[in-house]
């Protein structure tokens, strides 16, 4: 097992990750390439030159002076941190979330994590995109609790264009967490001209309308990431894209009830 991963991030007291309150570890690498992503800098697995720190409490975000984002950690120093905050999870019924990127490319660190979680009680979240093998998704599914599943598009062509890669496996994973009876809410970030037209929403909908799922959640495209593309000299592709009105997302939401689905925005 290996007990070293790359972080890029550790947000403490965080509530868009999972119920309650908890601290979410930011694993860097990703082996998608999303037109939209707005986390830029968890996608190369490696520390990477960024030239400007960023503002935030966060504590592993750069490693020299702000001039690197991304750093190697153990198992152990991470559960330290986690383990600092146990009284907010317990008060709460929150815990610990993984995000990233991908954190399903390290798959041994994360799980390792996932591990050290469950012995000490506490309760589990992966955001993923689920783009490994089967053999990995059955690995890590038991120490979950929760998954927030990122759904990004239905037709094969347009994922492959706007993420990098096919979706083929990503949609037989989440099928296959949905038969495993596992604990799912499927995220859709919501990308105008990319997959918000009324035949892209119909076909999320028919396929979710199949699984077994808690809910699922919109999340409207916005240009926070915008800097980001700046410090770490990469093109923003999204630049002419206007983030979505509130009508438009309720209009999609609505859409997305008439396949019967439980469906929520996330600000
Ligand atoms: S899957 Fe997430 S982290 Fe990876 S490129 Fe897409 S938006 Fe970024």
């Amino acid at each position: 097992m290996a007990s070293q991963g790359v972080i890029f991030d550790i947000k403490k007291y965080a509530i868009h990750d999972g119920p309650g309150i908890r601290t979410t570890i930011f694993f860097k690498g990703c082996p998608m390439d999303c037109w939209w992503c707005h986390n830029p800098e968890s996608q190369m697995k490696e520390p990477e030159p960024f030239n400007d720190s960023l503002k935030t409490n966060s504590l592993y975000l750069c490693e020299n002076d702000g001039e690197i984002i991304g750093r190697n950690v153990s198992v152990k120093e991470v559960m330290k941190e986690i383990e600092k905050d146990i009284i907010f999870y317990e008060e709460s019924n929150g815990g610990v979330s993984f995000s990233g990127g991908e954190p399903l490319m390290q798959k041994d660190f994360l799980n390792e994590l996932l591990i050290n979680c469950k012995k000490n009680g506490l309760h589990t979240t992966l955001d993923t995109a689920g783009c490994v093998s089967k053999e990995i998704i059955l690995e890590i599914a038991p120490n979950v609790d929760l998954f927030l599943y990122d759904l990004k598009l239905m037709d094969d062509k347009k994922h492959q264009k706007y993420t990098g890669i096919s979706n083929k496996e990503l949609l037989e994973n989440l099928l296959l967490l949905s038969e495993m009876k596992c604990n799912i809410i499927v995220r859709i970030p919501i990308i105008p001209t990319v997959n918000d037209s009324k035949e892209d929403i119909v076909d999320f909908g028919k396929f979710i309308q199949k699984l077994n799922i808690i809910r699922v959640d919109l999340l409207p495209y916005h240009s926070i990431g915008e800097e980001k593309y700046k410090k770490l000299k990469k093109v923003n592709r999204m630049k002419e894209i206007i983030p979505p009105s509130k009508e438009r997302i309720e209009e999609i939401m609505k859409q997305l009830e008439s396949f019967d689905l439980n469906v929520s925005i996330e600000v």
